[in-house]
């Protein structure tokens, strides 16, 4: 039994199991290993999922952020379940005969067959479909009319921060969804014995985002007053999960080995990714200067329209400045690609990989990455004069795979240590921050594994794992080879029976 607390900060998740907050983890970790996950580098949720279900890497599988760099042009369309080039673990084991449940596994693709069933996009935080999606497809109705359609959660991208009431309401209806989502999950271990039982709460993620300044009393926007009417929503939230996963774990049987995981954290929103557009146009400027000077003119009054449109206008404002964004892009040696909050991505625009590359690759490229690095490692924080990138590091030091030429050329890693809201250098001068999200926590790398049965040590304290061991510790589990798969099993896996 796979249980995944999606954005589950791991530190938290450590402190909270000490102290007796969460009593299911505690008791798990009391039986079990417990050791920190490592994500792949640079990426936030889209690349951290597909990396923990296929077992590889984002240069194998394709799927490095939210959007996904068409080749030989310069569109970022959506990315879509068709791009994944590495199949998930589910349908592996599933050929091999092993009978898999597999609910709300975030950012994953709706599979054309499966020995088992498969949710996806019911209670979730960030669809990939615009409503849920099934195998067979009638077990997504047949969950909505049952278990009820997913409680509206307040958690997206500009939802404006709320009062003690609506804060409230959000938590409960985040505690309503993991009661949902605890249902559905024991009407299906009742139902058969499954191999491999893999469900995912969303919870933790959505009072992350939007509640992270009540949590952390040191975020400079933490508002005591508000804060003592509201509680810790991050923590509310990872008891109602806790609470449900018990239940599925008690439900399973004592002989199911039980991995509770986060493979990816949460932490203070520090916007500093938002800088990198404008700061890329000073230091590599556009080729084509009307393009640019028109583009940053018209694109905050763009943000605006798209905002205020709905349906059909907005779809057809954001191809317009998707277009607009294309035509950008073929005009700069560099452009940003944001895989996440932490981490920005850089690409060259090189000649003979892009559609009118200006780099020629070789010595040009190296020096011009060289030279780049150099300049946004000079870049400080005006009001403070600390460096505001920690690294800048090309994409061949990180990975490896048959996709590699299709991922960012650099990697830039932002100092989080503290919220920036400008940046200043010699050759940018002053750049303000573009207004932002009203969020308030933004993902940090690392997660948490606990584990335990199938032969895993008791009371154990294993080093960090990368999170492909996830899917080979479960291949080991079940006894089947996955080809390709680029993690090890954790130590003392051994294989078990069936769930439930
Ligand atoms: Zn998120
Ligand atoms: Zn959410």
């Amino acid at each position: 039994m796979l249980l995944g607390v999606d954005a589950g900060n791991p530190d938290l998740l450590l402190r909270w199991s000490e102290d007796g907050s969460l009593p299911t983890l505690r008791a798990l970790r009391a039986r079990g290993m417990t050791c920190r996950l490592e994500g792949p580098p640079g990426c936030g949720d889209d690349g951290t999922w597909a990396t923990v279900y296929t077992g590889v890497s984002p240069a194998t599988h394709g799927r490095f952020y939210y959007r996904r760099l068409r080749p030989g042009s310069y569109s970022l369309p959506s990315f879509a379940d068709g791009d994944l080039c590495h199949e998930p673990i589910w349908a592996t084991l599933g050929r091999a005969g092993k009978r898999v449940a597999v609910i709300d596994v975030p950012k994953s693709p709706l599979p054309a067959t499966l020995n088992g069933v498969y949710l996806g996009d019911w209670l979730v935080h960030g669809r990939d479909h615009a409503a849920p999606v099934a195998f067979p497809e009638h077990f997504a109705r047949e969950t909505i009319d049952r278990f009820g359609p997913a409680p509206e959660s307040l958690c997206g991208f500009s939802q404006p921060s709320l009062d003690a009431a609506g804060y409230d309401g959000m938590l409960e209806r985040l505690e309503t969804s993991t009661g949902m989502k605890r249902d559905l999950c024991l009407s299906l271990i009742d139902r058969e014995p499954w191999d491999l039982f893999f469900a995912v709460f969303k919870e933790a993620h959505c009072a992350g985002h939007h509640g992270w300044h009540l949590h952390d009393r040191s975020h400079p926007d933490h508002p005591p007053d508000l804060a003592a009417l509201t509680g810790d929503p991050l923590l509310r939230a990872h008891q109602a999960i806790d609470s449900a996963m018990g239940d599925l774990i008690a439900r399973a049987g004592p002989d199911t080995t039980v991995i509770v995981f986060s493979a990816l954290g949460m932490g203070p929103s520090r916007g500093l990714a938002r800088l990198l557009p404008e700061i890329l146009d000073r230091l590599c400027p556009s080729h084509r200067p009307q393009v640019a000077s028109v583009r940053r003119l018209l694109k905050p009054l763009a943000a605006r329209l798209i905002d205020l449109a709905g349906g059909r206008g907005r779809r057809a404002l954001r191809r317009i400045a998707g277009a607009a964004g294309t035509s950008h892009r073929a005009g700069q040696p560099a452009f940003s690609i944001e895989p996440s909050e932490h981490v920005s991505g850089i690409r060259l625009n090189l000649a003979g990989r892009e559609a009118s590359g200006l780099i020629e690759p070789g010595a040009e490229a190296d020096a011009f990455c060289a030279r780049l690095s150099r300049d946004l490692l000079d870049i400080v924080d005006p009001e403070t004069g600390e460096r505001l990138i920690d690294d800048v590091v090309p994409i061949g030091r990180l990975y490896a795979g048959p996709l590699l030429s299709h991922l960012p050329d650099l990697l830039v890693f932002w100092n989080l240590s503290r919220r920036a809201t400008s940046a200043a250098s010699r050759k940018i001068g002053l750049i303000r921050s573009p207004a932002g999200t009203p969020r308030t926590g933004a993902h940090v790398p690392g997660g948490l594994l606990v584990a335990a049965g199938g032969g895993l040590e008791a009371g154990l304290t294993a080093p960090p794992r990368p999170v492909e061991d996830l899917a080979a510790t479960v291949g080991a589990l079940l006894g089947v080879a996955l080809p390709g798969c680029e993690g090890t099993p954790l130590p003392g896996t051994a294989p078990g029976g069936p769930i439930g």
